[in-house]
């Protein structure tokens, strides 16, 4: 069988040569969205910027552009993100429901949460067990340790977070990818706050715990808020093999959305307030804040799962904070602490 990585590679190829078949093509037209690639790193995506030549990608737009300067005309604190979500997602017909635990015991294939849908895997996706109910929203607290080299680095990664769950899990006459699409813009729409101008929506492909199919990813100034994967297939020992229902998965992390939406420095000042200015008084430490201002922009680009040449990634964002590697990273480290 493929590994994850492979799947997702493996699919990308079919869904893009597909879009009407595979993405909410109806529903983006309809919104004035029109299918573009991008020249830098050649992902298809959706603006209603007509000159939008480069893909929302914090690395192929010029970084987070949103640090001081949200487009989101809603400010929302960390626990505002999940009440105004889950009311909204009540009126479209979803249950809001518990988290579930962070140790994965029902799941054979993880050993901790972490994502949303991973309360869900394998059983419930696979038809063979009942979900909670057949659309909900879930505030699902998920372990990433793959992410630990990048806490403190890029000033967005956390090693645990809330990954706010969008799940559906229907029959195949239910499913209604248009309609499910049209949930999440009107959420970025009127939860955020945020004008089409704002919005781009990237076409890629989703593989985990032995579930694949086609994804639209959301971005706005260089951060990705969200991603709405549509599971339709499963790997078998036999090949691949269509999922009996159709599972909605779409997942956006709590806090990233509070910090995008606040637009301050980094993840923690939106998600741990207290906790900051607690720590800053009890070390005694304090931030470099116009060193910040030029770092925090391009922090993204340090991201070690996405970068192939770290060193290279590195003396790229000391460019342009225009100074030298290790001063730079005396200067940003605070963050990790
Ligand atoms: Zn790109």
């Amino acid at each position: 069988m493929l590994s994850d990585k492979e799947q997702k590679k493996e699919f990308k190829k079919i869904a893009s040569k597909n879009p009407e078949k595979y993405y909410a093509v109806g529903y983006l037209k309809k919104e004035g969205f029109s299918r573009k690639q991008c020249s830098k790193c050649e992902k298809y995506f959706w603006s209603v910027n007509n000159n939008q030549k480069v893909c929302g990608d914090s690395v192929c737009s010029g970084g987070f552009r949103f640090i001081g300067n949200t487009p989101a005309k809603n400010k929302l604190s960390y626990l505002d993100v999940w009440k105004e979500f889950s009311s909204m997602f009540k009126k479209f017909g979803y249950t809001p429901i518990k988290r579930y635990p962070v140790v994965a015991r029902w799941n054979p294939t993880m050993e901790y949460t972490i994502a949303s849908i991973a309360a869900f895997q394998p059983f419930v996706v696979s038809g063979e067990v009942k979900p909670p109910a057949k659309k909900l929203v879930i505030p699902q607290f998920c372990l990433r340790f793959i992410d630990i080299d990048n806490v403190g680095i890029t000033g967005a990664h956390n090693t645990g977070f809330v990954m706010i769950g969008q799940h559906q899990f229907v029959e195949r006459k239910e499913w209604d990818q248009n309609k499910v699409f049209g949930e999440i813009h009107q959420w970025l729409r009127k939860g955020l706050g945020l004008p089409n101008e704002e919005i781009i929506f990237h076409e890629d492909a989703w593989a985990g715990g032995g579930n694949f199919g086609p994804c639209m990813e959301f971005f706005s100034r260089g951060v990705e808020i969200g991603n709405q994967v549509y599971m339709m297939y499963e790997q078998t020992p036999d090949g691949n093999k269509e999922l009996n229902i159709k599972v909605l998965d779409m997942g956006m992390g709590q806090e990233r959305c509070a910090w995008f939406s606040q637009g301050c420095a980094t993840i923690y000042d939106a998600a741990f307030p207290k906790v900051m200015e607690s720590l800053y008084k009890k070390t005694g430490l304090k931030t470099d804040e116009k060193l910040m201002a030029k770092y925090i922009p391009y922090a993204g680009y340090l991201n070690v799962d996405e970068v192939e040449d770290l060193e290279k990634a590195w003396k790229f964002v000391a460019s342009k904070v225009g100074m030298d590697v290790s001063l730079m990273l005396v200067g940003v480290i605070i963050l990790g602490f």
